[in-house]
């Protein structure tokens, strides 16, 4: 059946060259045939690792690993969603989309993902205000917040109990893996069991406002705190920042995004009208949601909890954030108060007026560390943590700008500081070399399964056969498994889109780009990667087969000892004329 939403990625895929779009934000070179290289965008080097194949219109890092196809690539490089990606391209090769009807296999997986996070959302809102949520709702009204607010936030409760989210689901008929894949259950010895109990949940939004995980804040003194949902297909942590789906228009509208720390911080400015407003939620920021903040703001305003450590430890969000081209100003705010306290305590106004009058962060960073600025040794150290931020800046502009402000605010002289700079650059590169050397290379691509999926790229049918010989074993599934089902399953090439994991998607670009021809050795390559595969599935079978023949010895069912063992002799046959294969 005709699938609009597949063949519209096509008809993009296919009007877009991969080329020309890379060249847009890399300085590609020509490095024979249809092959380009170019300095990788997504991990620091000095010699070019990155490659584009304009015949298979794929990319790959040999550095990082990182690959996919132009989708992927406009993904990766603006730190967006496949949908707007696939708009971005759509619009500039004038192909008109038309919206929305899944089919694809990876679609429809997250379409289900997003019906078992909406579902869980609905259910934990509504049981705030039932008769079970009655100790969340006391510690919710302790908060303060107006109950517009937590209905746009949509705060509800997990009870206690180990299933209540499980039974519910089920009688929803929502699969228990969905539950599983979502990070809202997990499978134990009994069974399936809800991840979050007896917390406060707050839902986390995509830009396109989908819950796609949940924070959950503990009411009994759990050591966790604060429980965040696993990482998931419809969830990558690095990517999400909380609150953006309700800031954006605010975002956009001032052009300055206010980054917070937590949950009830974010809530708390919205609740008192500030609406400009993200949250990290306890992980580091990533150069991810920098960019990502950039597509809807250029300016930055870092609020900090204010002891010297995390100050320090904020230094490093702000060299993400000027190296994502934002310009960035830091504020604290008084007696350690985080901005939920102190909205609370002194209000709107007084927060807005402070926030008005933050200083840029090269000045706030001066001022923070005026127990340092009396020597002129605290000096240059203070300039030289400066230097390592204006160092990720790219507009050579912009860095000389920082460079005289950092004059200005120490007291040291402009040039000299322009010569300690440049010293300290060199330092810096010399020693990122030294590691460049040291460092294990971060490719985790297994050369077997790339060479083998290579083989399989370059023989038309040779998937399609590779997949049908495995489909009566119970091959467990691993990023070449996911590879070999999704060629087998789109001959025709669109395949970096079927492909769920990351892992599966690097092998896949990994195999795609390396050139190597295997002529004769193909087919005996071939016959024994599938011999190894078939043999896997029949040893991890013969795993369980010997499990389930000691219990039922434990349990003295000799009928079905005997049957167990009897498939057991079959299984080891079978395994033996694989070896000898
Ligand atoms: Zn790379």
């Amino acid at each position: 059946m005709a699938n609009p939403q597949r063949d519209n990625v096509a008809e993009v895929k296919a009007a877009v060259d991969i080329v020309d779009v890379a060249a847009r934000y890399v300085d590609l070179k020509p490095a024979g045939g249809a092959r380009f290289k170019a300095l990788c965008p997504f991990h620091r080097e000095k010699t070019p690792s990155f490659h584009v194949m304009r015949d298979r219109q794929i990319f790959h890092c040999f550095g990082c690993g990182k690959g996919g196809d132009v989708l992927t690539f406009v993904q990766e490089m603006e730190g967006i969603e496949f949908r707007e990606a696939l708009d971005q391209l759509a619009e500039r090769a004038g192909v008109k989309l038309e919206y929305r009807s899944s089919g694809a296999a990876q679609q429809d997986n997250r379409q289900a993902l997003f019906k078992a996070t909406t579902f869980a959302a609905t259910l934990y809102y509504r049981t705030l205000s039932g008769s079970s949520g009655a100790a969340a709702r006391t510690y919710v009204d302790g908060r303060a917040l107006r109950p517009e607010t937590i209905k746009k936030f949509g705060m509800g409760y997990a009870p206690e109990g180990w299933q209540f989210l499980v039974d519910a689901a089920r009688k929803e008929g929502i699969a228990e893996t969905m539950l599983e894949a979502a990070g809202l259950a997990k499978r134990g010895q009994g069974g399936m069991y809800d991840r979050f109990r007896n917390r406060v949940m707050i839902p986390i939004r995509d830009v396109s406002g989908k819950v796609v995980a949940f924070g959950g804040r503990a009411l009994d003194d759990d050591p966790a705190k604060y429980l965040n949902s696993a990482e998931s297909p419809i969830y990558k942590k690095s990517r999400v920042l909380y609150g953006l789906y309700e800031a954006r228009e605010a975002l956009r509208e001032t052009q300055e995004a206010i980054l917070v720390e937590g949950y009830f911080d974010l809530m708390r400015c919205f609740d008192a009208g500030i609406e400009n407003v993200v949250a990290t939620c306890g992980t580091a920021l990533t150069d991810e949601q920098a960019k990502t903040i950039r597509r809807y703001a250029a300016n930055v305003l870092v609020v900090y909890d204010g002891d010297a450590a995390g100050i320090r430890a904020a230094l490093r969000s702000v060299s993400i954030l000027c190296a994502a081209g934002l310009t960035v100003r830091a504020m604290v705010l008084p007696d350690g108060l985080d901005p939920d306290d102190f909205i609370r305590r002194d209000g709107a106004d007084a927060f807005r007026r402070r926030a008005s009058e933050a200083l840029g962060f090269v000045p706030f960073y001066v001022r923070m560390n005026e127990d340092r600025s009396g020597t002129i040794e605290g000096r240059t150290a203070i300039a030289g943590e400066l230097f390592d931020v204006i160092r990720g800046l790219d507009d050579p502009l912009r860095q000389d700008e920082y460079l005289k402000l950092v004059a200005s605010e120490l007291g040291l002289d402009e040039y000299r500081c322009r010569e300690a700079f440049r010293r300290a650059t060199d330092e810096a590169q010399k020693s990122a070399t030294m590691e460049r050397f040291s460092a294990p290379t971060p490719v985790s691509v297994n050369t077997h399964d790339a060479d083998f999926v290579g083989i399989l790229m370059e023989n038309a049918g040779w998937a399609e056969a590779v997949w049908k010989a495995l489909s009566e074993y119970s091959v467990p599934t691993s990023p070449v498994i996911e590879v070999v089902r999704a060629l087998a399953e789109t001959p025709q090439g669109d395949l970096a889109r079927g492909l769920e994991g990351e892992a599966a998607r690097q092998l896949y670009s990994a195999a795609a780009a390396a050139s190597r021809t295997w002529g004769d050795r193909a087919e005996a390559l071939v016959r024994e990667r599938v011999a190894r595969f078939k043999r896997e599935a029949l040893l991890a079978e013969r795993e369980q087969l010997d499990n389930a023949i000691r219990s039922a010895k434990r349990e003295s069912n000799d009928a079905r000892e005997t049957e167990l063992v009897l498939r057991k002799i079959v299984l080891n046959k079978q395994i033996e004329q694989l070896g000898a294969a």
